[in-house]
């Protein structure tokens, strides 16, 4: 058997023990009963010890190698595959399996550890975990060998091709451009008739307009679901089986209207993606980074413009003809789009969001450049809070301990949900060279914008790069002024 049908073979097989976890995970993360989960553990951990064993194998080893070293003679679709197969598979085989064993062991404690740290307002008992998880994950890139920084290994595994150099110079600019303009929006003193935000509205009701969002958004119920979710997530195995859920919180409504906008464009995303990567190692979103970028697509530039509302807020009066009894389009849209200095990053306002990312990417920069230590997170969280938003955490639980990140070692991982809102706003200024969207968006069409996200991004999977797809969508290579533009446009008009 040539070695491209062996690897096709050893493909196949991965993707069904990677079907079968998936499919699991989001039963555990939805419906799964909470008396399930230790024997489900048990069962899941002999299906993944199976997936590694078939990451891992001799066997596949000698099949990707092989290939690698005909690099030249496969086509162009084989090459990428061989290329990210290649760059996975020696990242795992380089670090030795009993300490891979005990860090998946102490990432599995630590996030107890975090919640119960978090809870209790006390970094001092989770430090120790932190420090461990840091310890190894710098160890485990002196083992990948790569010639460079260690934070640049952990950046580039989140967004493939990006480093400090292009991170610095995206968040120097937000220093520079967008620092000063928050301030002056925060410093506004523009008063909102904004109460109706923390009204109560009812969860049944709450429901029957996120499913009225699902078909706004086009969304093709015959391929996917949604659910509910303590944190909203979306799933897929392939693209004719995407799943996502929302968020219910009776004093706060915006929490699920929006999760859902989010989770609906992560989820069209990965509807779009034309089948024929199915079998590939290209299937899915291409990028942590361009996902997002789809996902804060509808939910900002979409969902947060006047003219969604201008056509949806009547559905939404109807629902709650009590609470929004006096409040007009013109508030609501204002509500929608309040500013303010906050302390916890997944509540914070499309304008200030990137500051929190900044506060983080700069920290984790320092880490990883032996700057800092984990003892000094909290101080340092505190200064940049003050520096960035002008307001210091009370406690460590609405400061460093916020965020389940750092607890399931994902360091590099932070930057990306900047970077989405960055990339996002680049390819609205590329499509409405193109296409209307106000009007689209006013005539309730949102089918047509979905069309053009495929046609250019979606259909795509992980067949091209991020930095592929911006240059050839947009034209030119990451370009933050975008992002700034479209901010300080928006936001001008609402406060200043
Ligand atoms: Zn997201």
């Amino acid at each position: 058997m040539d070695l491209s049908t062996r690897y096709r073979e050893i493909l196949m097989k991965q993707k069904a023990y990677s079907y079968v976890l998936t499919i699991a995970g989001w039963d555990s993360n939805t419906e799964a009963p909470r008396g399930a989960f230790a024997r489900r553990a048990e069962m899941l951990g002999v299906i993944s010890g199976e997936l590694f064993q078939l990451q891992t194998s001799n066997e596949y080893q000698e099949v990707i190698n092989g290939l690698f070293e005909r690099y030249n003679e496969l086509d162009d679709i084989t090459q990428r595959e061989i290329k990210k197969a290649k760059k996975n598979l020696d990242k795992i085989i380089k670090i030795p399996k009993d300490e891979f064993i005990e860090y998946n062991k102490l990432i599995n404690l630590s996030q107890k550890v975090w919640e119960d740290a978090k809870q209790n307002n006390d970094f001092g008992s989770f430090k120790g975990n932190l420090d461990k998880i840091v310890a190894f994950n710098k160890k485990f890139i002196k083992y990948y060998k790569i010639d460079d920084q260690p934070y640049n290994v952990l950046l580039d595994e989140y967004e493939d091709g990006m480093s400090m150099k292009e991170y610095d110079n995206f968040f120097d600019t937000l220093k520079r451009d967008l620092v000063p303009f928050v301030k002056e929006v925060l410093n506004s003193g523009k008063v909102l008739n904004d109460a109706f935000i923390t009204d109560i509205y009812p969860k049944e009701k709450q429901k029957e307009f996120a499913n009225y969002l699902i078909d706004v958004v086009a969304f093709n119920r015959d391929n996917g679901l949604m659910k509910e979710s303590v944190h909203p997530f979306t799933w897929n195995t392939h693209s004719s089986d995407v799943r996502f859920t929302t968020r219910y919180l009776e004093d706060f409504m915006f929490s699920s209207i929006f999760a859902a906008i989010h989770e609906l464009g992560h989820a069209t995303y990965e509807q779009q993606i034309d089948s024929k990567w199915d079998n590939t190692i290209l299937n899915g979103g291409t990028s942590m980074g361009i996902h997002e970028s789809q996902s804060r697509f509808y939910e900002n530039i979409v969902g947060r413009s006047f003219e969604f509302w201008e056509v949806h807020y009547p559905k939404l009066l109807e629902i709650f003809p009590k609470q929004l009894k006096n409040i007009s389009l013109d508030d609501f849209y204002r509500g929608v789009n309040k500013v303010e200095a906050s302390f916890i990053r997944v509540e914070a306002d499309e304008l200030t969001y990137s500051m929190h990312i900044m506060i983080r990417y700069e920290i984790e920069r320092m880490l990883f450049s032996d700057e800092i230590k984990v003892d000094d997170l909290p101080k340092v969280w505190n200064e940049k809070m003050m520096e960035y938003l002008g307001i210091e955490p009370k406690n460590d639980s609405e400061g460093v301990l916020q965020d389940v990140h750092w607890s399931v070692g994902m360091f590099g991982y932070f930057p990306t949900y900047a970077l989405g809102s960055a990339y996002a706003a680049q390819f609205y200024y590329a499509m409405k060279k193109e296409i209307d969207i106000e009007n689209i968006v006013k005539s309730n069409n949102i089918k047509t914008i979905n069309k053009w996200l495929k046609e250019k991004i979606h259909q795509f999977g992980g067949s091209k790069t991020p930095k592929e797809l911006l240059l050839e969508v947009t034209g030119e290579e990451f370009n933050p002024k975008y992002y700034i533009t479209f901010l300080k446009e928006k936001y001008s008009k609402l406060y200043l």
